[in-house]
This record gives C-alpha cells, sequence and structure tokens, in this order.
C-alpha cells in the first residue's frame, strides 16, 4: 500500500508531538523529517532536497540552517513547505520548485519555460573567456539561449563585448532580459528567433550554442523529472539528435567573421559526426572534455 504525502506528514508530526508534547517543529526536526521523507520516496539528495527548500519558505541562506537549526517554524511557514515539499516528491526540480539556480558563479532565475542550466555548460563559457586576448571588441551570439545563462556570463566576465541570446521561446527571452537585468548587465540583449526558420542579420565573431542535442531514443528514457518537467524542445530535436549542427554548419560560415569562432555544446558519442559537418562547411575543429573525459564542446577558427 503507498501511504500519501499526508500520512506521512501527519504521521510524523503525530508522533514528535507525542513524544514531546506541544514541540513545535523546529529546523532541525524538518531537516531530519525531510531527508528520511525524501529518501523514502526514491528522491536523489534527499537531505540537500529539503535544505533547499527550507532556506527558499525561511529565506536563509545554507549556513542559517546550522545556525539556527533550534528556530521552530510558524503555522503558515509549515503549511508553505509542506506544498514544496509535495511538489518534490512528485519529482519536480528543486530549480523549478525554488525558481532559481546557480551557473558559473550567478543567480539565475527559472522556470519550466527554459532548460536549468547544467554544470557542464560553464565549461563552454570558460572556454569562450580563453579566447579574450584574441578578439578586441566581439561580437557574440548565443543560439537558444533560455534563461540567459551562457550569453550573461561571458557578457559579464568580457565587458567589451556586445552579446546577443536568440531564442525560439518567447518566455525564455522574457526571462533572460529579466536576468539581465537583475545581475545588471547592460553589454547584452535578447530577442525572439527560431534558428531553424530564419538566420540572424550581421556577422559574429564568437557563435556559442548549447542546442537540444538528446536523440529522441535516448530523450524516452530520461528521468522523470526532466521528461515531466523541463521543455522537450530545449533538450531534443526529435530525432537523432543532429538537427542543430547540420544547421550550424550550414549557417556558420556565412555568419562568422573570418577568423571567427564557434563553440558548441555536444552530447556523449557525438563528437565524430558533428566535427564531419564541421569540416564539410570549412571549419576547423577541436574538442574540450569535461571531467569525466567526455568530449562536451566543439570548437574551432573560420580561417581566411
Ligand atoms: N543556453 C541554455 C543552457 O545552455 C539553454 C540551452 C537549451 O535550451 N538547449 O543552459
Amino acid at each position: 500500500m503507498e501511504y500519501s504525502l499526508e500520512w506521512h506528514f501527519c504521521l510524523y508530526y503525530q508522533k514528535v508531538l507525542d513524544i514531546n508534547q506541544k514541540k513545535n517543529w523546529t529546523v532541525i526536526d524538518i531537516i531530519n523529517w525531510g531527508t528520511d521523507f525524501f529518501r523514502l520516496k526514491g528522491i536523489e539528495s534527499p537531505r540537500l532536497c529539503i535544505e533547499l527548500l527550507l532556506c527558499h519558505i525561511l529565506n536563509f541562506e545554507r549556513i542559517d540552517i546550522y545556525l539556527q537549526h533550534d528556530k521552530p517554524l510558524t503555522q503558515s511557514e509549515l503549511d508553505s513547505l509542506r506544498d514544496l515539499v509535495k511538489r518534490k516528491a512528485e519529482r519536480e526540480p528543486i530549480q523549478y520548485i525554488i525558481g532559481k539556480t546557480q551557473f558559473y558563479g550567478l543567480e539565475f532565475k527559472v522556470n519550466k519555460n527554459v532548460l536549468i542550466p547544467r554544470p557542464e555548460t560553464e565549461i563552454l563559457v570558460e572556454e569562450v573567456l580563453k579566447y579574450k586576448r584574441n578578439f578586441s571588441e566581439p561580437k557574440i551570439l548565443d543560439i537558444g539561449a533560455g534563461c540567459g545563462n551562457i550569453s550573461i556570463c561571458i557578457a559579464k566576465n568580457w565587458e567589451e563585448a556586445s552579446v546577443i541570446g536568440i531564442d525560439k521561446s518567447e518566455e525564455a527571452v522574457k526571462l533572460s532580459i529579466q536576468n539581465s537585468n537583475i545581475l545588471k548587465i547592460e553589454n547584452i540583449k535578447f530577442e525572439l528567433m527560431d534558428i531553424m526558420e530564419n538566420i540572424p542579420s550581421g556577422k559574429y565573431d564568437l557563435i556559442v550554442s548549447n542546442p537540444p542535442y538528446i536523440k529522441k531514443s535516448e530523450y524516452v528514457t530520461l528521468m522523470p523529472e526532466v521528461l515531466k518537467y523541463e521543455p522537450s524542445e530545449a533538450l531534443t530535436d526529435n530525432k537523432d539528435g543532429l538537427t542543430f549542427y547540420r544547421r550550424f554548419a550550414e549557417l556558420l560560415p556565412s555568419l562568422l567573421n573570418n577568423n571567427g569562432m564557434y563553440f558548441l555544446e555536444i552530447g556523449y558519442g557525438q563528437s565524430e559526426k558533428v566535427s564531419e559537418l564541421m569540416t564539410k562547411s570549412g571549419l576547423k575543429f577541436d574538442f574540450i572534455e569535461d571531467f569525466n573525459k567526455i568530449r562536451r564542446v566543439i570548437s574551432g577558427f573560420k580561417y581566411t
């Protein structure tokens, strides 16, 4: 028999009340309870999850959990927390529940209309920034900007650059503009554009993208957190995973200035096929590996 969340919560609540009459729920009680509960539900990193939810409700930094572990929660705090715990138990990603995530040292607002930035994508940003000395006042294009994480991190760390991020989702564009405003980034703009349908005007010194590269057959096997909640259009092309690289191979030679560079995130096992596409378009290529020694980014110059 599967017990409801309510049941578990009531049971535990009751237990604590029984053991220790009229005991208030403190921060540490909640952490212990939540860790057990999420573990029971098969949620990954159960303790981290309950800590993040609690911090969100109490407006705490993580350190406050330890400094104020015996602080009792009010009834309304408990009620709000219960709703969030329920969402997490249904596998909603924690970043959507608390509405934010960290990427390359900055905080980004996220919602269900955008992909949650992944830590491995920081490799792409880091790689781009290695070339700061090669360009003065570069024009940079980010294709499929999502919440704006890649473009904003590049713009923030490269003041002379002018960055433009495009995305085909109106909601994503809205959110990326909001993120750049919150972070006070001025050398950036975002526009609504579907790269499969349109061609950006002008030429660029650097073009970056983390396109939807998961092939359909693999996409359907992903964990429920991803499948049920993240926008499928940001993850898969619903085909062989290479649709966007074909389009890039077609567009990059004319969109890049001479000696311009491209940086594209790629998926596991795609390096050979993507590099073939780039070679056919007359572009050089190189790979950057991630911490697991997987080729994660393909980059290269357009030679004169
Ligand atoms: N640029 C965003 C990221 O890398 C979104 C990418 C996407 O939606 N495929 O996280």
